[in-house]
């Protein structure tokens, strides 16, 4: 199994060659979220020879998520995306080295992560922590791409921070909270994060092979059911107060609950810490049903869905409301 064997498609072709298959050796992606648009996208960098990875994923995968996620089969179920994603991308390239980080992707996180890559690419569920990954490269100086999926349509958009508009000078200000559509609302079409994942991982690969030749702010804008698409050239807010006045607000705070795609409200401790899932497991198993999987604790209690992370961090399902999710956690997991 030689090198010139494995990429032998890829270097005949005059865009990469031989100079071009070698950077994509040398660079480490960053993939935030590992669902199907992540996975897709970290899916196909690996295959094209990107053999650095870091994945982040802070849940686990569900029944929900097959329809759309070509990674992940049902011996997968329970297990955090980010450690599936891993196992799966290992059975393709058994030399490469690559990183699970099963965590919510706050500021610390961003901070810590965003400057050891190369490039950053997107496979987030929600806006609030592509702001997040946003201000980090911006104030690191590394390139992301975002892009985002839902229902029937997609978009893709470069960002090179230097170069171009960042992602508040393409939307100033996170929307008020439930105000947007999630995935769990207004559903996917399931080859759409695949399209999208594709077009990411291209841009990707030219990103690291050929950077002058990628357009920062072009926007893809696409529909997979109308199969109308278009091209936009965003151009950079003069008052951007994130790439034009370098205040990074969303590595600053981070609130201690967040509502995420669907039912589900994601609670973190005050302080993160080690939890004895074990102990944790055994207290709880007198209230309700409880299992044990991947390092990972799924509890059934009251008619609600605890999903908790040994860093203390829990998803809480079945619980429209935050502040009763919080309460919810305190009076079960927290001690
Ligand atoms: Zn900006």
């Amino acid at each position: 199994m030689t090198w010139q064997e494995r990429f032998s498609r890829q270097l005949v072709l005059p865009e990469l060659g031989e100079p071009g298959q070698r950077r994509l050796a040398k660079a480490r992606v960053l993939v935030v979220g590992c669902g199907a648009l992540g996975s897709h996208t970290a899916m196909a960098l690996l295959r094209a020879g990107v053999r650095q990875l870091i994945l982040v994923d802070r849940d686990v995968v569900e029944l929900s998520n097959l329809h759309r996620v070509a990674a992940y089969g049902e011996a997968d179920l329970g297990l955090p995306k980010a450690e599936a994603l891993r196992q799966a991308l290992m059975r393709v390239d058994s030399q490469a080295s690559v990183e699970a980080r099963v965590t919510h992707l706050g500021p610390r996180e961003a901070e810590e992560l965003v400057p050891r890559a190369s490039l950053v690419v997107d496979g987030l569920d929600n806006l609030e922590s592509r702001y997040v990954v946003n201000d980090a490269c911006v104030k690191h100086g590394v390139s992301w791409i975002y892009t985002a999926v839902l229902a029937t349509y997609g978009m893709c958009m470069p960002i090179l921070p230097g170069e171009g508009p960042c992602l508040r000078c393409l939307f100033p200000s996170p929307p008020p909270a439930g105000t947007l559509p999630t995935c769990a609302t207004a559903g996917i079409l399931g080859p759409l994060p695949a399209v999208l994942g594709a077009w990411q991982a291209a841009v990707a690969i030219q990103l690291l092979v050929a950077r002058d030749e990628v357009l920062p702010g072009e926007l893809l804008r696409l529909d997979l059911w109308s199969r109308r698409w278009e091209r936009l050239e965003v151009a950079g807010a003069p008052d951007c107060p994130c790439c034009g006045g370098r205040e990074f607000e969303f590595l600053e705070s981070q609130p201690p609950y967040e509502r995420l795609c669907g039912d589900v409200v994601q609670i973190r401790p005050l302080s993160p810490g080690d939890l004895d899932l074990e102990e944790l497991k055994e207290r709880l198993s007198r209230l309700g049903e409880v299992k044990l999987k991947g390092g990972v604790l799924v509890a059934e209690v009251e008619g609600v869905s605890f999903t908790v992370f040994p860093d203390g961090r829990a998803l809480v399902k079945g619980v429209g409301d935050p502040a009763r999710a919080q309460a919810l956690y305190d009076r079960y997991i927290a001690r």
